[in-house]
């Protein structure tokens, strides 16, 4: 029972050392964390299991590792789960005797296929006991379903989940039906797990002589403190190397045999395993760009409104293409990668490039807006047939010849990108840029960018505080958007929790959406409007077909909201949607940001208005709490009663 207080990993484990790790232990810590909604609760308990197997069965912590975030392999391979309800719903039917129609019932009534699932084992009489799943047994076997592809794969499929299903026992047959489903939602987000496993290794760490009596808890005799301090430091080398190298088949062997201190020096950044950008943070004017970098050198460039575009190309030559999240477009741009030759030069052995791919016109010799780019085909997609053309443009140099860069300030990647890559007409580009601190220079730049269809300007810091700042939102990136320059400034990125059935011409389907942000210290998603307007009729049948399969019987534990917003229906969060608002406001129903601006009201939007989809965002990348709560601080009239009552004060 890895909920157990004072937890023992080898007495309190139900294996035994050297055994593969039962697939029910695995199953039992998901029981447990989610009867649980504390976010401390929940890695406690994730860590007493990784513990188990490290001492335990340490090669199963890799499977068990991908088993948590539901992944069959890390995310940039683009290997997904995701099988269709019916053909698991057909597995079930098949293999406990029960219709159908049964089932979909079942599961129109618990809104959970997984529990569906578990209820319809038990009835079940069987001849012969089968051997019990393992962990690395139940991976390998998801991540063959999530290979079978072609025209007989349905079937396959279909009887492979039946001959795991029989051998399920308990709760196992609801994750791995959860697992299927891609819906595994056991309210854990990555960054817990990251700090589940500094936990684990730091109270049980890997042991060095394999044939000695395991030696529990080598901080025996320090104090609580100490212990803690040194989870802190271990949880930040490793979600440190996760951002430089986020894949977990290089870092969990290298933890397990060598342990946390070696990792920075073993898992480096590697051309074809793609970094978590570097962001930027709004402003809202000329005036407060000046402001924030007095006294340190900057530079502005044009913020291209296309699609980032991550290129990487190692020793070998093989490139690969990753999205702002990640996901693999290698082969979304065939047409960039049969023209990396024209930009490097011949000393260019290896490279990883930050870029916008942004859609181009070649007979106006022209930049075309997004929507443009977003008709173009997403996968597989062939040279040959491609009608909307791209031009690349490169704004930064990560890695270069074998060697990181990364932690050379912007300057002098600058100047590598330079001299390096070359330009070309229409296919390849510098970001536009211009050095100066000059007030007027620098708002005619912004009005030219606006003319040349930009978005806005990107001003960053050259020589001072300049790094590239993997995975973090930072204050040497600034955002400057043209339609920032009054009210609130920047759009915001939300989760759609729920919907409420439309009326008259809308009936039928939904009319009007709840939608939250994304609280990173609750890990809740937080309810900040309602939201009916900026759709069209399309816009609105479009969603409503899609929400139809991601409706759940009731909210998810980790939903925070007033009852007096209850949708018609609820969902699971999965989409992400860019909105614009006239402003933020105090709100006593909202729960956007609680606790944070006031102790009990959240921060709601006024007049909200449906931007777009935002396909290249997970939803745990949605508009945050913390930027929720700076961007109403920000907002004139906030900064007025504030300066106001400091002067009072
Ligand atoms: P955020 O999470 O910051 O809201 P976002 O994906 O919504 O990010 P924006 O806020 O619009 O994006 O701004 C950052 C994006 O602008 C980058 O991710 C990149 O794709 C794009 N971009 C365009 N031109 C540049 C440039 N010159 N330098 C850096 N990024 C640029």
């Amino acid at each position: 029972n890895p909920g157990k207080k004072n937890y023992h990993p080898i007495n309190d484990a139900f294996w035994k050392k050297g055994e593969k790790t039962p697939y029910l232990a695995i199953a039992k810590t998901f029981e447990i964390i989610e009867e649980n909604s504390s976010r401390l609760r929940m890695m406690e308990i994730l860590s007493n299991y990784f513990r188990s197997v490290i001492v335990l069965s340490p090669n199963d912590l890799l499977p068990s590792i991908y088993l948590c975030l539901n992944q069959v392999a890390p995310a940039f391979e683009g290997l997904e789960l995701g099988v269709a309800e019916t053909n698991i719903m057909k597995a079930i039917g098949q293999t406990t005797g029960r219709s159908l129609q049964q089932i979909k019932s079942d599961a129109q009534q618990t809104g959970d296929l997984g529990i569906v699932a578990e209820r319809s084992r038990s009835n079940q009489r069987m001849m012969f006991t089968p051997a019990p799943h393992t962990v690395e047994g139940m991976f390998n076997k998801l991540k063959t379903i999530a290979k079978m592809s072609g025209a007989t794969s349905m079937q396959k499929k279909v009887d492979t989940i039946k001959g795991i299903f029989v051998a399920c026992r308990h709760s196992e047959a609801r994750y791995f039906v959860r697992s299927l489903l891609g819906k595994l939602r056991i309210g854990l987000a990555e960054q817990s797990l990251l700090q589940a496993l500094a936990q684990a290794i730091t109270l049980t760490p890997p042991q060095d002589n394999k044939n000695e009596p395991y030696k529990l808890n080598a901080l025996e005799n320090r104090n609580e403190a100490t212990i803690k301090q040194k989870i802190e430091e271990n949880a930040l080398k490793i979600k440190t190397v996760y951002c430089q190298c986020p894949d977990y088949n290089q870092i969990i062997p290298i933890l397990i045999s060598d342990g946390v201190d070696v990792l920075p020096e073993k898992c480096k950044m590697t051309p074809g395993v793609p970094l978590k950008p570097m962001l930027a943070q709004p402003t809202k004017g000329v005036s407060e760009v000046l402001e924030r970098f007095d006294g340190i050198e900057f530079t502005s460039e044009w913020k291209y409104d296309g699609e980032r575009a991550q290129i990487h190309m190692n020793e070998k030559g093989v490139i690969s293409i990753y999205s702002r999240n990640q996901e693999n477009n290698t082969s979304k741009y065939p047409d960039i990668i049969s023209r990396i030759e024209l930009t490097t030069k011949d000393r260019v052995k290896s490279f990883i490039l930050d870029c916008e791919a942004v859609a181009w016109d070649q007979e106006k010799k022209q930049i075309l807006p997004f929507q443009i780019l977003s008709t173009r085909k997403r996968k597989d997609a062939n040279e040959a047939e491609i009608k909307v053309q791209v031009c690349v443009y490169m704004f930064d140099l990560l890695y270069l010849n074998g060697e990181s860069l990364v932690e050379k300030p912007f300057i002098k990647r600058r100047e590598l990108l330079y001299d390096n890559f070359q330009e070309v007409e229409g296919i390849w580009k510098f970001a536009t840029k211009l050095d100066t601190s000059d007030m007027n220079e620098l708002q005619n730049f912004l009005d030219e960018a606006v003319k040349g269809n930009c978005e806005g300007l990107m001003v960053k810091t050259l020589e001072k505080e300049a790094t590239y700042e993997i995975a973090k939102r930072s204050r040497n990136w600034l955002k400057l958007k043209k339609d920032y320059l009054s009210g609130v400034g920047d759009s915001l990125d939300l989760v759609v929790l729920g919907g409420y059935r439309g009326k008259g011409k809308r009936t039928g389907m939904f009319g009007g959406f709840l939608l939250g942000c994304y609280d990173h210290e609750n890990e809740e998603y937080q309810s900040i409007c309602k939201i009916g307007t900026g759709f069209s009729d399309e816009d609105l049948k479009t969603h409503s077909e899609f929400f139809k399969d991601h409706i759940i019987k009731e909210p998810r534990s980790y939903y925070q909201s007033d009852s007096s917003l209850t949708p018609d229906d609820w969902f699971d969060a999965v989409q992400v949607w860019e909105v614009k608002c006239a402003d933020l406001s105090l709100s006593p129903i909202h729960r956007a940001a609680i606790g944070i601006v006031d102790p009990e009201k959240g921060i709601s939007l006024r007049f909200p208005r449906f931007i777009r989809i935002r396909d290249d965002k997970k939803v745990e990348d949605a508009t945050s709490a913390k930027q929720v709560a700076d961007m109403y601080q920000n907002q004139d009239q906030i900064k007025n009663q504030q300066s106001t009552r400091d002067i009072e004060e």
